[in-house]
């Protein structure tokens, strides 16, 4: 293992800029979300928690061209929109770093969606362990331990004045061997880094209990009663599914002026009352249909197609919630039997 001096961590983001644009955990209005680096503030480092957006922002972004087009004699010109740009992103959680690993399911299954992956081939994920887990955190329930991941290439331990490097995949040992400032952990290092992702992971203490929870949650589908008054404080307005490092739902529309035009595609969310309307009627009219399908997609029927639940316990939806609708207690209070 390697480690890098905290205090050179400027000259090594400096390093990695001049081939990389390099994002960090910024604040900007008071929200802390991953921007550019700026070339000199290392400053999140001391107060950096977790972002508000979740890092798949990066990668499929609120909006995005997907291509432009114009007609003209012969017919019609596509021309694709494809970001390839090599990024890294700096400090990115276990916790999304886990939810670009269930994003990549979605975005490889049955189509290969060129706009992300084109994005996800050319990014270097640095992990930074979370020391200081919010109290709606539960990602310990989820098998994701707050300062521990392989979904990434480096992962980043604070060690006090230094971090221990972990060198996860071929991208990120490649990296360290052209990085200036890193040397070598020694085994008092590895010692302290173990002890100290031991006592994060005693932080979290929110937890769920995951067990047969997809039969649970199919044994009481049709339960209204139970999904009415779960329900009945939401306010549709989207922010638990766009803020949610997993969910990926979106819109298509086109900007056309005369001959010439281009495509985009938007977040969209099950939460709104309109989504699906474009091309058909959305089959869940009702605000307790739609919350029950978020809970559902994430816990039921994303196992079922990809084996593994889509939800992280980052905490953003019960943080978040304008109305305080917390899904850890929704699902802990199923009417159901697995
Ligand atoms: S953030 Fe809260 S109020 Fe808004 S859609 Fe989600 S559960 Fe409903
Ligand atoms: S459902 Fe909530 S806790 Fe789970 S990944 Fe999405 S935002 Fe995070």
């Amino acid at each position: 293992m390697k480690k890098i001096n905290k205090k050179d961590i400027g000259k090594v983001l400096h390093q990695w800029s001049q081939e990389f644009t390099v994002f960090v955990p910024s604040r900007e209005n008071g929200v802390a979300n991953l921007a550019k680096w700026d070339g000199k503030d290392t400053s999140f480092l001391d107060w950096y928690r977790n972002t508000v957006e979740p890092a798949k922002a990066n990668f499929f972004p609120p909006m995005e061209k997907m291509f432009s087009f114009q007609k003209d004699k012969e017919g019609y010109h596509l021309e694709l929109s494809l970001d390839e740009h090599k990024q890294i992103i700096f400090g990115i959680r276990p916790c999304d770093a886990r939810a670009m690993a269930i994003l990549d399911m979605t975005f490889t299954d049955s189509y290969e969606d060129p706009y992300y992956l084109s994005k996800r081939r050319n990014t270097v994920l640095i992990g930074l362990g979370c020391t200081n887990p919010y109290d709606s955190c539960f990602c310990t329930s989820l098998g994701i331990s707050p300062a521990e991941s392989t979904d990434v290439d480096l992962m980043l331990t604070d060690i006090g004045n230094q971090f221990l490097v972990e060198e996860i995949t071929d991208v990120g040992k490649e990296l360290m061997t052209r990085t200036n400032g890193v040397g070598e952990a020694t085994q008092a290092d590895e010692a302290n880094a173990k002890k100290i992702k031991e006592t994060a992971f005693g932080k979290v203490t929110r937890r769920i209990e995951t067990k047969d929870i997809d039969k649970k949650l199919l044994s009481c589908f049709d339960n209204q009663d139970y999904w009415e008054e779960d329900a009945a404080k939401c306010i549709s307005c989207g922010i638990c599914t766009f803020h949610c490092p997993t969910c990926y739902c979106f819109d298509i529309n086109d900007e056309l002026v005369k001959k010439q035009g281009a495509r985009f595609r938007n977040w969209d969310s099950c939460a709104f009352c309109i989504y699906t309307k474009m091309p058909m009627e959305n089959p869940r009219e009702e605000k307790w249909q739609r919350v029950r399908q978020k809970v559902c997609h994430k816990y039921e029927f994303h196992p079922m197609n990809f084996g593994t639940i889509a939800c992280t316990g980052c905490g953003r939806c019960i943080r978040q919630c304008p109305v305080n609708w917390d899904i850890t207690q929704t699902l802990d209070s199923l009417p159901a039997k697995a």
